[in-house]
C-alpha cells in the first residue's frame, strides 16, 4: 500500500492529470507529473512538474525513481521506456499495448467475447476494396494509432472516394468500419484493484458532436438503462483480462441488438468528469485509491439526475455566467488558448 504522504507520479500533463493531482492533494499525495509541453494544465497544480520527450528512456527512469507508484492520463506515450518502470507503473503496459492500436483492441474484444462493429484491417491500398466489401458503405477509416476525439478518421460514403479517405488521414495502418446503427452512445467506467476487486459507476449517457464528447448524463434512460448489465459485464472481464490497475472507460453504442463495444480507454475518462460532484467517490479518487491499494470508495449517485457539459473551444467565454448561476460546478484547465475543439473546461449540474 501506498500511504498518504507519498508521491503520485503522472506521466501526460492534460485536464485529467490536473484532476488526478487535484484528487491527490485533497488524500495527502505528492505528485510529480511528466509531459514533454512547457505548461500543461497540471503542470500548474503538481508539487514537481518535469518537462521532458515521452520517449526519453532515461529522463522517464529518473523520473519513476522519484515517485512511489507511476500512473498515466494519456495513452499514446511510447510503452517501451515505461516498461522498465516494471510493477511501479499503474495500469501497466499490457492496458496501453491494447489500447494503442485500434486493431488490437477490436481483436482483443472481441476474444473476450464483446460485439464491436464489423472492420477491416488496412495496410495496403488492396485492403480498401475487401474494406467496402465486409463493411459495406457507408463505411469509417480511423488510423490504428494516435486518434482521439474523431481525430484520424475519414468517413466514405461511395466507392470512388475510398482511397481519397485513406490519404486524408495520411495513409497510415487503419482500420475500416461499418457505420453503427446506433440509438445512444455511453460508457461504463470501471475501476480495478490489484486483487481483481472492482466498482463500476451508473453508465452516463454520451453525447458527441464532430467525434468530440459534448454533454454527458446520468442516468442514461431508455435503451441505455436496460442493457448497462451486460456492458458492465463486458467492461469487467475487459479489465480483468488486462490485468488493469485504476479506472479506464469502455464506450458503447446502444443498438437493437444490445451494447457494441466502441473503444477502451485505459485510464479516467471525460464522460467520467460528472462524478467529482455526482458520485460519492470520484473517477480521479477512486483511480488513486486502486493505484495505492487503498480501499475502493462507494461509487453511489449523490443526485437523482447529473450532467456535465464541456467547454469547448469559445464555449468557456460563459465562465462568468456559469459561475453566477446556483448549483452549476465550473472547472477550467487553465489553458491560455480557447482554439476551437478544445476542451477548456466542463460544467456539472445536479438534479
Ligand atoms: P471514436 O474516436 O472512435 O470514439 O469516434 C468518435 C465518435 O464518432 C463516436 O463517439 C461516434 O459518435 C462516432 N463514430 C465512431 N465510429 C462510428 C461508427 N462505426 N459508426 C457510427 N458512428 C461512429
Amino acid at each position: 500500500m501506498i500511504a498518504p504522504g507519498g508521491t503520485i507520479g503522472i506521466v501526460g500533463g492534460g485536464q485529467l492529470g490536473r484532476m488526478l493531482c487535484q484528487a491527490a492533494s485533497q488524500l495527502g499525495y505528492k505528485t510529480h507529473v511528466y509531459a514533454p509541453d512547457p505548461a500543461p494544465p497540471a503542470s500548474a497544480v503538481a508539487s514537481l512538474y518535469i518537462c521532458a520527450d515521452y520517449d526519453n528512456g532515461d529522463a522517464l527512469a529518473d523520473f519513476a525513481a522519484g515517485c512511489d507508484v507511476v500512473t498515466y492520463e494519456f495513452e499514446n506515450v511510447p510503452a517501451a521506456p515505461l516498461d522498465a518502470m516494471g510493477d511501479k507503473l499503474r495500469p501497466g503496459t499490457r492496458s496501453l499495448a491494447v489500447a494503442q492500436d485500434r486493431a488490437h483492441e477490436k481483436a482483443f474484444i472481441e476474444e473476450q467475447g464483446g460485439r464491436v462493429a464489423t472492420w477491416h484491417r488496412i495496410d495496403a491500398v488492396e485492403d480498401l476494396a475487401a474494406a467496402a466489401e465486409v463493411c459495406g458503405l457507408p463505411l469509417v477509416i480511423k488510423s490504428r494509432r494516435l486518434g482521439y476525439d474523431g481525430k484520424g478518421q475519414a468517413w466514405v460514403r461511395d466507392m470512388d472516394h475510398l482511397e481519397e479517405a485513406w490519404d486524408a488521414i495520411g495513409r497510415e495502418p487503419a482500420i475500416a468500419e461499418a457505420a453503427v446503427d446506433f440509438k445512444a452512445e455511453f460508457s461504463v467506467l470501471v475501476a480495478r484493484r490489484a486483487d481483481d476487486e472492482m466498482r463500476v459507476w451508473n453508465a452516463p449517457r454520451n453525447i458527441h458532436d464532430g467525434g468530440i464528447l459534448r454533454r454527458s448524463e446520468v442516468p442514461a434512460g431508455a435503451p441505455v438503462d436496460g442493457m448497462v448489465d451486460d456492458a458492465v459485464m463486458i467492461a469487467c472481464r475487459l479489465a480483468s483480462a488486462m490485468g488493469h490497475i485504476g479506472v479506464m472507460a469502455v464506450e458503447f453504442f446502444a443498438t437493437s441488438d444490445g451494447p457494441l463495444v466502441n473503444e477502451i480507454a485505459p485510464r479516467v475518462h471525460n464522460s467520467g468528469h460528472w462524478t467529482i460532484e455526482g458520485a460519492l467517490t470520484s473517477q480521479f479518487e477512486q483511480h488513486l485509491r486502486c493505484i495505492c491499494d487503498l480501499p475502493l470508495g462507494d461509487s453511489g449517485l449523490v443526485a437523482p439526475r447529473v450532467t456535465m457539459d464541456n467547454l469547448i473551444g469559445a464555449d468557456v467565454e460563459q465562465w462568468e455566467k456559469l459561475l453566477g448561476e446556483a448549483g452549476a460546478h465550473l472547472h477550467l484547465y487553465g489553458k491560455r488558448e480557447a482554439r476551437p475543439g478544445r476542451k477548456m473546461g466542463h460544467v456539472t449540474r445536479l438534479g
